[in-house]
């Protein structure tokens, strides 16, 4: 695989901060976007725009056809059984919020438990508090033990028969731990929960598969595997939609309607009202189109390599604390240096055009359990290079002795 040929698909990388090369480590944020979903983009609002599904006119149905072949390719992406188990949404944030709202309302009853772990991002947190206020469920989480990964033991005595709810980050933006979703939700599902996974760092990431999960919702965002912002996806198990309330009520969602009741059309378009984010879904399939090409494999491999050789080269740092287990990990590291607060070591790589990210990541609790204000935080995608690891050595070693 010829990487740095793939590092000129993305024109933002080649540019200078502050009279440096600018090193893009913030990409468990975001992810940057190639020239192929740059070019989809220009191409659908130059040649096809138009509003889908209503239309019988040709550039209706040309956006119509992108629009609901992209639903296959995220299918085929994550290994959902049929297209129509893919509800398209502005990011994981928003299908989480989806479940925990519509599900929740549905099925949870007082007495009830939701399971999550400490280490969830507040998107997979937030909307489960609010749930359980509403329906009068209790909230759990699997502890997190201090090398970043979940307390199995713990997890054990948890998962009994009063869990309805088992939701779970697939992969930590905070600690780059990779959970054992399969074992989990498996555990979860024969004791007769519902289960999420919030897929935001895994999806584009490492091969998803969310039948060999095993899950009944899984949920991400395409902004972080190189498709536009304000749009993802939400897969949920068709007979569970099916049983499901509509959410937003509107246009596109419905068969019929009356003055007085509606009815609703089938999964996926009863849960999705109003005109949708078309441009943004046909440049989520270029970013898929894009990431098959190279394969999920590839970038997996990829990342795993620039993170070993970064942990290797980082754990040498004085006063240097890294969060989350070395290996299996992720593609991110995260970590406290004694000297600084992770934002000024930020604010201060930023003037060597550094991109890091520093602060508590969305993810309070788990900065609490480790008795940490916040971070700061690298985190690569398939484009990085050993040499950019290596000008981030350079950098965090000026910056030890520059605030020590
Ligand atoms: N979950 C995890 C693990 C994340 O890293 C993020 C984003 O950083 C989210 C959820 C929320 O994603 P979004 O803001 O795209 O909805």
């Amino acid at each position: 695989m010829d990487w740095l040929h793939l590092r000129a698909d993305f024109p933002i990388l080649d540019q200078e901060v502050h009279g440096q090369p600018l090193v893009y480590f913030d990409n468990a944020a975001s992810s940057q976007k190639p020239r192929q979903v740059i070019d989809a983009l220009v191409r659908y609002y130059q040649e096809d725009n138009a509003n889908v599904h209503r239309g019988l006119h040709e550039l209706s149905m040309r956006a119509t056809d992108a629009f609901e072949g992209t639903r296959k390719k995220v299918a085929r992406f994550i290994g959902a059984g049929r297209e129509e188990e893919i509800i398209y949404t502005r990011g994981t944030t928003e299908g989480i919020n989806l479940v925990a709202q519509v599900w929740a309302a549905q099925f949870l009853k007082p007495g009830d438990v939701i399971l999550l772990t400490g280490m969830e991002h507040h998107s997979n947190l937030v909307p489960w508090q609010m749930a359980a206020k509403r329906s009068g469920a209790e909230l759990k989480h699997i502890p997190v033990l201090e090398d970043g990964t979940l307390d199995l033991e713990t997890a054990e005595t948890l998962l009994n028969e009063h869990v309805k709810v088992f939701a779970c980050v697939h992969i930590s933006n905070s600690l780059g731990t990779l959970n054992p979703v399969v074992e989990l939700c498996a555990k979860a599902r024969a004791l007769g929960a519902m289960t999420l996974v919030d897929g935001a760092q895994a999806v584009g990431h490492i091969p998803v598969n969310v039948q060999a999960i095993g899950c009944d919702f899984y949920a991400f965002s395409g902004h972080k595997m190189c498709a536009p912002t304000g749009i993802g996806a939400l897969y949920g198990r068709y007979e569970l939609l099916e049983k499901m309330d509509p959410w937003h009520g509107g246009g596109e969602m419905i068969t019929t309607v009356t003055l007085e009741t509606s009815a609703y059309k089938a999964p996926p378009a009863k849960f999705e009202a109003g005109t949708p984010n078309i441009a943004d879904v046909i440049g989520l399939g270029a970013a898929i189109d894009y990431l098959e090409t190279i394969g999920l494999e590839n970038i997996q491999a990829h990342g795993a390599e620039l993170t070993a050789y970064a942990y290797e080269r980082m754990s040498t740092l004085p006063g240097i604390r890294i969060l989350g287990p070395q290996q299996p990990r992720a593609s991110l590291i995260a970590f406290a240096l004694a000297c600084a607060h992770p934002h000024d070591l930020v604010e201060y790589a930023n003037t060597y055009g550094l991109a890091l990210r520093g602060g508590h990541h969305c993810t309070q609790p788990l900065m609490k359990r480790f008795k940490l204000p916040g971070t700061s935080r690298a985190s690569f995608y398939f484009y990085n290079t050993r040499a950019e690891v290596d000008r981030m050595m350079d950098i965090l070693h000026q910056a030890v002795k520059f605030f020590s």
